[in-house]
């Protein structure tokens, strides 16, 4: 990390120093405090009120047992998390993963990163974000339920509607939300939108489901449009991932043109010439709960290759990683740039390696930050919320609309920023510019004991 600024360097070594062995969240940190060179170049008040030393560190990280029993009577002890990050716009808003990979590292990058994509959508959002270790993969839908009650038997001592408002990621879909809803209403003895992505019969929103897919597909069209003149009409597609972003995404960049010709999970990758007939892919996935090679099985002429690095070597035109964090490294970008990709847009949270937003940075090649790109999940939770606290409920076509209005939003606030600040075109910058300053200006006004 290279900073010419004295302060952004001191606080990076803080960081270092208080979070050693925790080279996610650093990476997230870096690249925020790189954006930001500009910015207390001429906003010595932000610098004087300790704004960028507080905003690196979380108001709360709260860590706990979560013991529950297996379908063989045997008891089992994962580590659940909470990072309370920001609430300087709003309640701490953020999903919940669970994955084996799951520590504190990973928390707070993520948590980190949820302070600037809530700021970006407009809504009155802070950032938070949690998990567990816990690996749902090959669990009975009894032992998930146990984990989940147990999982919010502690954590319900820390959310409300108006303090913490939880949501779904990497292994939390509906079931999981579910589950998670039953046991806080059974433990508090309250009706209220505690957590976001909750089923359509008990408060959830239309929309919410398809939301980080499609706003990554609009944003990606907003994109397209200012940027390049340009559009998905006619454009090859590949994606990775085949979870909750990654059908969603695969579904709008269909309709609005592109062919979607690959998809993955963390053991290999599809690719169908012909474009992916995502009814097969849902009914693997959403139906089934199966694995992605099933596909190839099933249509003729789709091949399944071993191992997902692979799938960024496919010639396509606009590239949208939507698995996990560091999946495309740089190698990965110098093969995306080799076959002439034009975009890369992140579905995922963090999916590039910073080596890799060099590289596709000057080749050229539009790159849209998840910050900016995949805010509409918690633009949608956003909405959720109002319509909780309204006990109402809007159309899937409002909600769309709305949804389409906050990507659009966001990406002129991205673009924009970053031309004020002398950076056009880098939308890295201009993402993490303009999220952090809406924060930072609450944060000064609210005095700095907190
Ligand atoms: P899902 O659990 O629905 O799907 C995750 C997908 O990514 C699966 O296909 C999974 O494959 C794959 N994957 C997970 N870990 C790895 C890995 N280590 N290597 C390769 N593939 C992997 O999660 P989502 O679709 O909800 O989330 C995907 C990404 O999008 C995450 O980074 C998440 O933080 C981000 N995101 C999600 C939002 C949402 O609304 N859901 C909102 C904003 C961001 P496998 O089945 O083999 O594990």
């Amino acid at each position: 990390m290279e900073f010419q600024n004295q302060y952004l360097k001191d606080v990076y070594e803080t960081v270092k120093k208080r979070n050693a062995g925790e080279p996610e969240f650093l990476q997230a940190v870096g690249e925020v405090l790189e954006s930001l060179e500009p910015v207390v170049a001429v906003r010595k008040d932000f610098v004087e009120e300790g704004v960028i030393d507080r905003i690196v560190e979380p108001e709360r990280m709260i860590t706990f047992r979560v013991s529950w029993v297996d379908d063989n009577g045997k008891v089992q002890v994962n580590r659940g998390y909470r990072v309370q990050f920001n609430s300087a716009i709003g309640p701490y808003k953020g999903g919940l993963r669970l994955h084996p990979s799951v520590n504190a590292s990973v928390i707070k990058f993520l948590g980190f990163e949820q302070i600037f994509k809530n700021s970006l959508t407009g809504l009155p959002m802070g950032g938070g974000k949690g998990g567990s270790d816990f690996d749902p993969k090959g669990k009975s839908d009894r032992e998930i339920m146990r984990f989940c009650q147990s999982f919010m038997t502690e954590l319900c001592k820390h959310i409300g509607p108006d303090t913490d408002v939880p949501a779904g990621d990497i292994g939390v879909g509906a079931r999981e939300i579910g589950y998670l809803f039953g046991q806080y209403k059974r433990l508090r003895n309250e009706f209220t939108g505690v957590l976001t992505g909750k089923g359509l019969t008990y408060g959830g929103s239309l929309v919410r489901t398809e939301a980080t897919g499609y706003g990554l597909c609009y944003f990606t069209e907003e994109m397209l449009k200012v940027m390049k003149n340009d559009s998905f009409k006619g454009k090859t597609v590949v994606i990775s991932g085949s979870g909750n972003v990654a059908i969603y995404a695969a579904e709008k960049a269909t309709e609005l043109g592109g062919k979607v010709i690959a998809l993955s999970d963390s053991n290999g990758y599809i690719c169908d010439k012909d474009g992916i007939k995502l009814d097969i892919v849902k009914d693997i996935k959403e139906v089934k709960r199966g694995r992605i090679k099933e596909y190839a099985e099933r249509v003729p002429g789709a091949v399944y290759t071993e191992g997902c690095k692979g799938i960024w070597t496919i010639p396509c035109d606009i590239a949208l990683p939507c698995a996990t964090q560091n999946e495309l490294d740089a190698e990965g970008a110098e093969a995306l740039i080799k076959n002439g990709v034009m975009v890369v847009a992140e579905g995922a949270n963090m999916p590039s390696t910073p080596e890799a937003i060099a590289a596709l940075q000057k080749a050229g090649v539009l790159f849209g930050p998840a910050k900016a790109a995949n805010a509409g999940g918690v633009a949608t939770s956003g909405l959720e919320m109002s319509q909780n606290s309204m006990r109402y409920s809007w159309t899937f076509e409002e909600v769309d609309k709305k949804l389409h209005d906050i990507m659009v939003g966001i990406f002129h606030s991205a673009f924009d920023a970053a031309k004020t600040y002398g950076h056009e075109g880098n939308l890295v910058m201009g993402a993490n510019i303009a999220g952090f300053l809406k924060v930072a200006e609450a944060m000064k006004a609210q005095g700095i004991a907190y």
